[in-house]
């Protein structure tokens, strides 16, 4: 990594995880340069992102907003539950929904949430990155919803998100798993890494 910071011919740097244990993950990814960091996990740039500032964001989180609004369903004044909190996904997906300029009011929930379908209920946009299949159900959301599936499992049947398949029935509007969040993350990746190669 130190050698790839000095290159002037690299724009950008991810670190695939997970990483073996023995490797100290938090060292690895702050060993990065802030600008060449593409996958947005560094301190510095999370750090902008609760300020509200520019910089570069993590790419799922950033894809979900880009496939929010691409889809005709800006998120201003919606009520939107994000279920999962991983640093990854849901908590800079929260941050990025609530900031200025956004302005989704946004629930977070995770697994000591009680009563779950109580809030997803209530949601306009529900987001779930949780890595079980199955945690949201039609039951649990009103008529109209939109689903974001950022989930990605195998199972004996294949690639499945982590809602269930009758979620389709309720939703106005679903994400596919596969072919859903999981392209719109290595788009937002490329977009991350020619703005930084434009920065140089
Ligand atoms: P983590 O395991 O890091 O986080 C899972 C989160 O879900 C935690 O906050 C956990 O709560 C919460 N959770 C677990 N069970 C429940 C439940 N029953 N009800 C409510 N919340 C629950 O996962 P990641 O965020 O890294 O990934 C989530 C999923 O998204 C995975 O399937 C992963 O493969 C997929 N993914 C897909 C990407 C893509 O590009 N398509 C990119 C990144 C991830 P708590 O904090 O309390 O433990």
């Amino acid at each position: 990594i130190n050698d790839l910071n000095k290159d002037n011919s690299v724009s950008g740097i991810l670190v695939q995880l997970p990483l073996p244990k023995h490797i100290n993950k938090k060292k690895v990814i702050e060993a990065i340069v802030p600008e060449k960091d593409v996958d947005g996990f560094h301190p510095f740039n999370l750090g902008k992102l609760v300020q509200g500032e520019p910089g570069l964001r993590p790419c799922t989180p950033a894809g979900v907003v880009e496939l929010l609004y691409k889809s005709g369903n800006n998120p201003s004044g919606k009520h939107v539950v994000v279920v999962g909190r991983s640093t990854i996904v849901g908590k800079p997906l929260s941050l990025l929904l609530s900031q200025k300029g956004v302005d989704a009011t946004v629930t977070l929930c995770h697994s000591r949430t009680s009563n779950l379908e109580s809030f997803t209920r209530d949601a306009d946009i529900v987001v779930v990155a949780v890595g079980w299949p199955d945690t949201v159900s039609a039951n649990m959301l009103k008529s109209g919803v939109v689903v974001i599936d950022v989930g990605v499992n195998r199972t004996d049947s294949g690639l499945v998100g982590d809602v269930s398949s009758d979620v389709k029935e309720v939703a106005s509007q679903l994400t596919p798993v596969p072919g859903g969040v999981g392209p719109m993350t290595v788009a937002m990746l490329m977009s991350n890494t020619v703005d930084s190669a434009l920065k140089k």
